[in-house]
């Protein structure tokens, strides 16, 4: 057994008995771990609402070689990200970018750049950035910092170079640019060159510089459903804190 002190992200937290709690969270070190929180249902005093979701918090696990599960013994709270909390479309931008580190990183893989990742994004919600605009920033990085890039740099079909000027188009289960000649398949979306190269700096900027970055209006229509029909696809599942966008009107 290995006593470990973490600073990490509460990703979701559930009942798991009648007195315990069952804890999903990602640290910088370990990646995604899920751990037991003896008696967190029935002493409020012990946790005292540190485990819910979102929060940034310092835990100390105990490391189980014969169980998936760890055990968490304490939990001491940094970062409680109030402000958009009180907010209903930047919590559900930030329930979002839980829910796809949640679903994206394997358990127990270290992706300290994923970590920081997701707690700018979060730090940028709380000080009030335009949540659509941070999400897909977080969304084009998070692809990135998984291994599923999408090709923006010529058609995946001929590997013609894209030219400003012309129609490009995005294939989501190619993961790619496709040129106009190329333009067949399911789930194809129209793309335009400065929403390309928009994306491309999005990949490649420092992340210190990356929120800089805005999707104006013609990026925003061209990614909204791209970008995330695109975590989706390598997901082949369903996002549920979507459900919550949608009926917010924050997302189409
Ligand atoms: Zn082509």
């Amino acid at each position: 057994m290995a006593i470990r002190r973490a600073e990490a992200i509460i990703l979701r937290s559930r009942d798991y008995s009648e007195s315990d709690r069952l804890i999903t969270f990602f640290t910088r070190s370990q990646g995604q771990l899920t751990g037991i929180a003896k008696g967190a249902r029935r002493s409020k005093k012990r946790f005292v609402h540190t485990l819910e979701p979102l929060s940034h918090v310092s835990l100390t696990y105990v490391d189980r070689p014969t169980s998936g599960l760890v055990r968490i013994d304490a939990s001491e709270l940094k970062n409680a990200f109030t402000s958009l909390r009180s907010d209903i479309a930047r919590l559900g931008y930030a329930s979002l970018g839980c829910e796809v580190v949640l679903e994206m990183s394997p358990e127990r893989q270290a992706n300290p750049s994923l970590f920081v990742l997701l707690y700018h994004y979060l730090e940028h919600l709380e000080h009030g950035a335009d949540p659509e605009n941070s999400s897909l920033l977080f969304q084009t990085r998070v692809l990135s910092l998984c291994g599923y890039a999408p090709n923006l740099q010529a058609c995946v079909r001929c590997g013609q170079e894209m030219v400003a000027g012309e129609d490009w188009f995005f294939s989501v289960p190619q993961g790619g640019l496709l040129c106009r000649p190329h333009r067949r398949g399911p789930e194809i979306y129209p793309i335009s060159p400065g929403t390309v190269m928009l994306l491309r700096q999005a990949q490649q900027l420092p992340l210190t510089r990356v929120w800089r970055l805005r999707f104006q209006r013609q990026s925003r229509e061209e990614c909204r459903s791209l970008l995330i029909n695109l975590i989706r696809h390598h997901l082949e599942k369903d996002l549920k804190s979507l459900k919550l966008l949608h009926q917010i009107g924050a997302m189409q």
